[in-house]
């Protein structure tokens, strides 16, 4: 392990090094714990915050062994955290959540699996064959569906809606099997649902197995990526109802997997106010950053609290939140590194301290809470101005104006 230690502290590590790894280690200090992250780059958006590292792959035994021999627990950043090297190392359980709980949901097909065992809602679903990657499109040519990646999908990446009788939409499903056939992953079918709204709930249940979830909030996607968060649901219009549906189902796949820590599920919300389990996360979530701000605790506080068997705080939130995702403005690839946007007096900006942008990359947040619902209006207005100028300015950067293909008449040549 390099650099500076303090004794008389805890020290967690971390199992990833990008924007949640540098927010859990951000929100380990306070609480008098020392992260220790594992990355190869201490310029990392972990490592730039962390001091303590072990220089290191996460895919690798022998580094993850490492790190779990010099600390006395570690979380992971990310549910694809490779398994079988974890279990090699002989310390896995010193991970949280289990490596049980992180196995099963680290496979989506899994997940499907295991609602449908809990009886819990969610879309039918099938397993594809990527063999004949023909014939299994042809068979779902009439009806449509959504093919999923069923592990190492992210941001939308790793999912395809084959639309019906629609030629370009089924030669691109093969193409998505083909894909998925040469990395070896396995995909699923599910029916694609016309939902009215797209919701999630965070959820901590602590060592002792006490539970809390935060309030229902509503997520906006675009091509698979979270754009912004809005909430409390209640507040916008969604039933209490349907909160209290939700955070049932949350409790019954905390308690079933004895999982420890924070952990997202999202939700489609039907036009007939049906909720659907969409996907879970075993760890702290984008659609949970709101509670930076807007929360008693934060879902990066709650998880160590958790993990390291401390009760958990309080998951009360403001009356209006939103949680805006900076993200790299279409056809803009710099190996440069961005400038946060400016604060103002009433946005909040996280900002993740990466190398390089590119279209759709998450980059940072910003955060708006209001205690006067009334108000909203003004928040939301200041969120997508800062969005909107903080854009133009990476587009005046690194679009140069298009140049003038003939001088101007006017023009005095030499
Ligand atoms: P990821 O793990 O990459 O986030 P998701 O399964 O959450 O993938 O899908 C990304 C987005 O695609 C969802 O937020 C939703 O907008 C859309 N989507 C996914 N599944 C369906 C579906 N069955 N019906 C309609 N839209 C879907």
């Amino acid at each position: 392990m390099s650099g500076i230690d303090i004794t008389g502290q805890k020290r967690w590590g971390i199992i990833g090094d990008g924007q949640l790894a540098r927010m859990l280690a951000l929100a380990a200090y306070p609480l008098g714990i020392r992260p220790v992250v594992l990355t190869g780059d201490q310029s990392s958006p972990a490592g730039q915050v962390c001091p303590l590292i072990v220089r290191g792959h996460p895919g690798s035994r022998d580094d993850l062994h490492t790190l779990l021999s010099q600390v006395d627990g570690a979380i992971i950043e990310s549910e694809f955290v490779n398994c079988d090297a974890l279990e090699a190392t002989g310390l896995a359980d010193k991970v949280v959540p289990s490596l049980k709980s992180i196995r099963l949901l680290q496979n989506k097909l899994s997940q499907k699996k295991l609602l449908n065992e809990l009886a819990l809602p969610t879309s039918p679903f099938q397993e594809i064959s990527t063999r004949e990657p023909e014939a299994a499109v042809n068979a779902l040519a009439k009806s449509g569906a959504v093919l999923k990646f069923a592990s190492f999908g992210y941001d939308g990446k790793g999912v395809y809606v084959l639309k019906s009788d629609d030629s370009a939409s089924l030669q691109g499903a093969e193409d998505f099997l083909i894909t998925a056939r040469k990395r070896q992953i396995s995909v699923y079918a599910e029916d694609f649902v016309p939902f009215e709204r797209e919701v999630a709930m965070m959820t901590a249940r602590s060592a002792k197995g006490d539970i809390k979830t935060w309030p229902l909030v509503v997520t906006e996607q675009r091509s698979g990526v979270c754009e912004r968060v809005t909430g409390p649901a209640i507040n916008l219009g969604i039933d209490r109802s349907t909160e209290q549906a939700a955070a049932i189902i949350c409790e019954k796949i905390a308690v079933h997997l004895g999982l420890t820590g924070v952990f997202a599920v999202e939700f489609f919300l039907t036009r007939d106010g049906k909720l659907l389990v969409n996907e879970i996360a075993p760890r702290v979530h984008n659609s949970g950053h709101f509670t930076q701000d807007a929360g008693s605790t934060s879902q990066f506080e709650n998880h160590w609290r958790a993990a390291c068997g401390m009760p958990l705080g309080l998951t009360s939130t403001t009356a209006f939140f939103v949680m805006q995702n900076i993200l790299g403005p279409p056809e803009i690839t710099t190996k440069d590194n961005p400038a946060p946007p400016a604060p103002t007096s009433d946005i909040h900006v996280h900002w993740y301290g990466k190398r390089g942008m590119s279209p759709g990359r998450k980059l940072g947040h910003i955060n708006a809470v209001n205690h006067d619902f009334a108000a909203r209006g003004d928040i939301l207005a200041s969120v997508a101005s800062a969005t909107a100028q903080w854009a133009d300015r990476q587009k005046s950067i690194y679009s140069p104006p298009t140049p003038l293909l003939e001088p101007p008449d006017h023009e005095i040549k030499n």
